[in-house]
């Protein structure tokens, strides 16, 4: 067996092996970003009605018409940007797959994809299937935030580059990009004519800041598809219900790919997703609340058992200091973690071109009950007071 050399430098993810680590410890797994608790019960009562009310056959490819028109009127609401629903805007199986059929349908094999690094890891697999290259722009820690070096963004960008991929909120940082730094992202877009892809599924969730599509800056409508999805809003990650939302050239280019990805899933499901993005925004507020109160918690118990954490203004993730538990690689710490401290974490360094490059930092997911980072806390610092 060969597997094909477009996934040739594409490793196996690590979350299934953490996952698995923690299953067979019985580690306490703050992993994989997913929530231990379920999403607005309207929006899983809308979801068992459409399956018991025969809504089980196929949507059309675009999504299902009431759907379309809640993303549209949601973004009406929030941000005051009007999208046509028939021509510009698409429901897909979930963010991924808007993400992977938004680069196929948009790169020729040799184009150049930007990509903000550490990344989350399907974008270099989705850019490798499309036969482009990526270009990284490194995330650096300053004063405890992540950000990036203008001259390093403008030094990625050369004749062949067509797309720049943004996610704000960012996995696997907690980082939200600020004002000045979509300002000059857009003017660096602008210049070099390129179409922005951006994955905004936590834009929900952050925290004191406001999210910002990049989208909404001058002169980038136009050239941008905006990506989100349910699962994340609406603790529902199971679901694959995301949508993109562009000009409509661009919304073709994603069709033509997704036509022949997955045509369309989630019939019950998009009617559900419709229903919460009408009637549950009061719940995410909820959610919002929560998982600040969960970040606070788990910041604060690592702090006490002096690990240094980085800033984290919005999504599921806290980054953390390798150093400071007195190693100094994070797969070789997320090992032994989840063997002799009962904790499972993600080594940042598979979000990386060159694992070197983060393999001073481990990621945790605080997106648990309070109990959950209870017991975790308490664990980390047994670990750390026995090291
Ligand atoms: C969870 C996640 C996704 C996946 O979204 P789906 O809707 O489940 O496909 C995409 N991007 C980022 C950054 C994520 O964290």
């Amino acid at each position: 067996m060969r597997v094909s050399a477009r996934f040739s430098g594409i490793g196996t993810t690590i979350f299934t092996q953490m996952s698995a680590l923690a299953a067979k410890t019985g580690a306490v797994n703050l992993g994989q970003g997913f929530p231990d608790t379920d999403g607005p019960p309207g929006m899983l009562a809308a979801a068992a009605a459409a399956i018991e009310g025969g809504r089980n056959q196929y949507p059309p490819l675009d999504g299902l018409p009431e759907l379309k028109t809640a993303v549209a009127a949601e973004r009406v609401r929030r941000f005051g940007m009007a999208y046509d629903v028939d021509s510009e805007i698409v429901v897909t199986a979930g963010a991924t797959e808007a993400i992977t059929a938004a680069l196929l349908g948009l790169c020729d094999p040799g184009d150049e994809v930007i990509l903000f690094e550490p990344y989350y890891d399907s974008y270099a697999a989705s850019v490798a299937m499309a036969g482009a290259r990526h270009r990284s722009v490194p995330l650096r820690p300053i004063d405890g935030r992540f950000t990036f070096d203008p001259d390093d963004l403008r030094r990625a960008v050369g004749p062949r580059t067509r797309v720049l991929v943004l996610n704000s909120p960012h996995n696997p940082t907690g980082k939200v990009f600020d004002r000045a730094e979509l300002d000059l992202i857009a003017a660096v877009c602008r210049e070099h004519d390129l179409i922005a892809v951006t994955d905004e599924v936590y834009e929900y969730l952050t925290f004191d800041v406001a999210h910002v599509p990049l989208a909404s800056l001058p002169g980038m409508r136009e050239r941008t598809i905006t990506i989100s999805s349910a699962g994340k809003t609406f603790s529902c990650t199971g679901w694959k219900i995301g949508w993109a939302l562009a000009p409509a050239d661009l919304v073709v280019a994603v069709r033509k790919a997704k036509q022949f990805m997955t045509f369309a899933a989630g019939t019950p499901l998009q009617a559900a997703v419709a229903q919460a993005l009408t009637d549950e925004l009061d719940w995410v507020d909820g959610l919002n609340t929560r998982l600040r109160e969960a970040r606070d918690q788990l910041r604060t118990g690592l702090e006490k058992a002096g690990v240094s954490t980085y800033a984290c203004d919005g999504t599921y993730f806290l980054q953390a200091d390798v150093a400071s538990f007195g190693h100094t690689d994070g797969l070789e710490l997320c090992n032994d973690l989840a063997v002799r401290g009962g904790v499972v974490a993600i080594p940042t360094q598979v979000f990386y071109d060159d694992p070197a490059s983060g393999s001073g930092l481990i990621r945790f997911a605080f997106c648990k009950r309070p109990e959950v980072l209870d017991t975790a806390v308490r664990r980390l610092s047994a670990y750390l007071g026995s090291a």
